[in-house]
């Protein structure tokens, strides 16, 4: 039988990424391929990081996408900072600091864990306390949003026990760039990364990352090349650094950064202090409707990520069986839970386009229809009700 063309089908996506895709992003993608010297879209990428220093709030010169998604930012940041025999205090409260260790070690420097259970946001009394025991370790790495739990951690706090200690922080804000406040330059964030495919309503493919002064300076005086060629911001910025002589380090992808443009265009457009507005407002109608419904959220509110809800599956139910219910019955993709969490938890997104009053309405009646078709133990007919009062007030 002969392959024809992929045609895959029109999916609702408030899982933990991707998420929906906006529109305007895909229209973007199917602009036609230039050059990537051309000059005409050397003013584009010049665009893409004067957009992305809004995004990140930040005047860092090295603010770049890079050519691929949001686990080469992580890797980026770390293979650029990091040189052997370094010590790095790194975080961990869910999926993500555990890779943050895996970078951290590849690196040929020792990571020193600073652990929480999942669910809680990073305790800044345990950091301190690590800072005491290492005072020379070079770096503090964190999570800002960790998706596999739905716990945000303290980012300004961390940031400014690392400062005092001297030490430089890498956080990863993959989940939280647009969704939730971010303030680099405020905070001194000294090196973060980022995905296009969480809260930017992008595809996925692309990571945003930015390096404050303090970082470049280190960078610069790295007695060690970075170990990865293809990561180095030194060789990376002869591409995408301030001149307008460019020179070719690797193709970039094109048409995805024609989809990053848009998305970003998109958030300068709604204004990114109504963009975590908007993420608060719908996690607020999403939580009404569930907590109708009689589930619970595993986070507690008081650093609860709006655009991933992690929430408790009624007892005795597959849930394997109602997500895939979900997807084939109303094209609808939820998460399911990772690591520790797997088949305890659903994780909701409501992340960049995704966030949305009409996907809120989707969710709460397909789950309602599926659990209650399963004779889950749940309260019926009242979610959307209570989702309509909260959205009402
Ligand atoms: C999704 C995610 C990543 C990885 O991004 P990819 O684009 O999947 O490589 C890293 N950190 C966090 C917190 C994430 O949610």
């Amino acid at each position: 039988m002969a392959i024809t063309s992929f045609n895959p089908p029109v999916r609702t996506l408030m899982g933990p990424g991707p998420s929906d895709v906006h529109p305007r992003v895909t229209s973007a993608m199917a602009r036609p391929c230039i050059g990537h010297l051309d000059p005409m879209f050397v003013g584009m990428m010049d665009e893409i990081k004067d957009m992305l220093q809004y995004a990140f709030a930040t005047k860092n010169q090295l603010t770049i996408p890079v050519s691929a998604p949001g686990s080469a930012g992580m890797e980026s940041c770390f293979v650029n900072l990091l040189e052997p025999g370094d010590k790095a205090i790194v975080c961990q409260n869910g999926v993500f600091g555990g890779r943050m260790k895996e970078n951290v070690e590849r690196c040929g420097a020792t990571a020193i864990m600073v652990e929480d259970d999942w669910g809680k946001p990073v305790d800044p009394q345990k950091v301190e306390d690590a800072f005491k025991s290492v005072p020379d370790a070079k770096v503090l790495a964190f999570v800002h949003a960790e998706t596999s739990t739905g716990a945000r951690s303290d980012a300004k706090t961390l940031c400014e026990i690392a400062q005092k200690y001297g030490a430089l922080t890498i956080v990863d804000a993959v989940t939280s760039l647009g969704g939730i406040e971010l303030q680099v330059d405020d905070w001194g964030i000294d090196a973060i990364y980022s995905g296009t495919q969480k809260c930017l309503s992008c595809t996925p493919g692309i990571s945003p990352v930015s390096f404050s002064e303090r970082a470049v300076k280190v960078i610069k005086e790295r007695h060690s090349k970075v170990q990865s060629w293809f990561l180095d911001t030194n060789l990376v910025m002869g591409y995408w650094g301030g001149s307008t002589k460019r020179a070719y380090h690797h193709t970039a992808p094109v048409n995805a950064l024609y989809a990053l443009h848009e998305s970003l265009v998109l958030l300068q457009q709604e204004g990114i202090k109504h963009a975590w507005k908007r993420h608060q407002d719908n996690h607020l109608i999403l939580r009404a409707g569930l907590e109708a419904m009689g589930m619970s959220f595993i986070v507690d509110a008081a650093y609860r990520l709006p655009q991933l809800n992690a929430v408790t599956i009624p007892a005795g139910v597959d849930e394997a069986q109602v997500r895939s219910r979900l997807l084939n019955e109303f094209n609808l993709e939820i998460g399911a839970g990772l690591g520790t969490l797997a088949g305890k938890v659903w994780r909701i997104g409501l992340m960049g386009h995704s966030s949305r009053k009409e996907n809120i309405v989707l969710c709460l009646s397909a789950l309602e229809a599926v659990l209650g078709d399963m004779g889950a133990d749940i309260n019926t007919g009242v979610a959307l009700a209570a989702a309509q009062q909260q959205s009402a007030s």
